[in-house]
């Protein structure tokens, strides 16, 4: 008998966290942090406490509730009894919070299967962020342990795109997909009743759309039983979008203005650094990136596969911001961040302001405080290259760019394309893998699927599904 739970991930895009079990094996597909359940009670200066264990989590419902899953320390703080880990591994898709990050609070007996290089990516985002509790998938410090003690490392099994392997009565194939993080997955479960197949996130209009198509192909073959398919946009507008675009676009800005040009986009979105990457080589100018995104062109181009520039690359330089004295003295950066600030490499906001027609910067909403610095020119244009905003939080905080751009005299231009499949595409994904059942996750419109099929379960949290 094979048993699925969906304890994250529905109706709200994130926080995957599906319970597989067959048999005596239980795993979860991805672990992830739910966004819509933070936001509900927190937000970044009313954060759960880490003082008080699991506690926090749990109570919130941020975490379910459930036995043999999370760590000993944090439980103990709870004072709650240690409990032997009845999880038998987790499948993470890719590196995105929303399916990564509450890897933080399981057990360190549980193994957590990723791709190699989600495991980079991990490492990357670890080193540039301080510390915290909801960030700690890699390894992590047990609680009330001592300043700079060693961390307690998970155990990391690294698979790669079609290499099957078991876990107890499973086998799992993962294979490759599209999405805008590199080293993304979707996998095939061969259960004891059945294959089930578990999209993760995906597209179809990426850079490497083979890899999705791949993904589809080899879920069809299979004949699945259930197919587990995220639904993030599958409400939206018909568009023509792609990276190509976004490379089109941006060129044709940057080529018509000798004033500097200030790219926001998301880092970990492989893709897009080498967009603007590219826009800037093409036309002569220097790719300005901040102090953290170092990291990320640090194991990006360990990568071979990806095929990225380090950040001492001929065509980057490393903004050096201003920071305590204001002197750019080096003493005025700690630790990695000195490492990168004393590079021969690094541009302050006054070299900027002296040419500005010769630099693209990576410098988005968090580096506004620049501007002062800089002082770019009436007209200078500003790319917000990621999604309209779709909450109110995000809302506000558009507000708060425009009144910035308004303050400098900037120009905006929303230039992006999406890591999600738009609705058309998921409705055929869905609809040419054709399971005995689809449950829809990862998305606020879950029944918008039933257009394409009556073989649908929609999903209530918490619910346990016989397949
Ligand atoms: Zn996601
Ligand atoms: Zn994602």
């Amino acid at each position: 008998m094979t048993l699925l739970t969906f304890y994250g991930g529905v109706n709200e895009v994130g926080g995957n966290k599906i319970l597989l079990e067959d048999k005596d094996t239980k795993i979860f597909l991805d672990f992830g942090m739910s966004f819509s359940a933070r936001e509900k009670y927190f937000e970044e200066y009313l954060k759960p406490r880490s003082s008080n264990g699991i506690v926090d989590f749990i109570t919130m419902r941020l975490l379910p509730d459930l036995e043999g899953v999370y760590r000993t320390d944090l439980l103990q703080k709870a004072g709650k009894k240690e409990e032997a880990p009845q999880i038998d591994a987790v499948l993470l898709s890719h590196a995105h919070a929303g399916h990564a990050n509450y890897i933080s609070f399981l057990h360190q007996d549980i193994p957590i299967h990723m791709g190699h290089t989600t495991y980079n990516l991990i490492k990357a985002i670890t080193e540039r962020a301080p510390s915290s509790i909801e960030q700690e998938i890699l390894e992590f410090s047990e609680d009330g342990s001592k300043r700079g003690a060693l961390k307690i490392k998970r155990k990391i099994d690294e698979f790669s795109s079609n290499e099957k392997f078991k876990i107890g009565s499973l086998e799992v194939q993962p294979i490759h997909v599209d999405h805008s993080v590199p080293g993304a997955y979707g996998f095939i479960i061969y259960t004891s009743s059945g294959p089930v197949v578990y999209t993760g996130d995906l597209r179809r209009h990426g850079t490497k759309p083979e890899m999705t198509e791949e993904f589809i192909e080899q879920a069809k073959a299979c004949k699945p039983i259930a197919l587990i398919a995220e639904g993030t946009r599958i409400t939206d507008k018909p568009t023509n979008e792609s990276e190509q675009l976004v490379f089109e676009e941006s060129d044709k800005l940057t080529s018509s203005t000798d004033k500097t040009i200030f790219a926001d986009f998301n880092f970990k979105d492989v893709d897009r650094v080498r967009t603007f990457y590219d826009v800037a080589k093409k036309n002569e100018r220097k790719l300005v990136v901040r102090i953290p995104d170092c990291f990320y062109l640090k194991y990006f181009h360990q990568d071979k596969a990806l095929d990225m520039p380090n950040f001492d690359d001929e065509d980057v330089l490393i903004f050096k911001q201003k920071m305590r004295s204001g002197t750019y003295s080096d003493s005025d950066y700690y630790g990695d961040q000195r490492f990168f600030a004393t590079l021969p490499n690094t541009i302050t906001a006054d070299e900027i302001a002296k040419n500005p027609g010769k630099y693209l910067c990576a410098l988005g909403y968090y580096s506004f405080g620049s501007l002062i610095d800089i002082q770019p020119q009436s007209g200078t244009p500003y790319i917000h290259s990621a999604s309209e905003p779709w909450n109110e939080e995000q809302i506000i905080g558009q507000e708060r760019v425009d009144n910035w751009l308004a303050k400098f005299g900037m120009s905006k231009h929303q230039i992006h394309c999406s890591g999600h499949a738009k609705g058309s595409d998921l409705m055929e994904i869905v609809k040419e893998i054709d399971a005995n059942v689809l449950f829809p996750v990862h998305s606020e419109h879950p029944t918008e699927y039933a257009r394409v099929t009556n073989k649908i379960t929609i999903v209530e949290e918490g619910k346990t599904y016989k397949l």
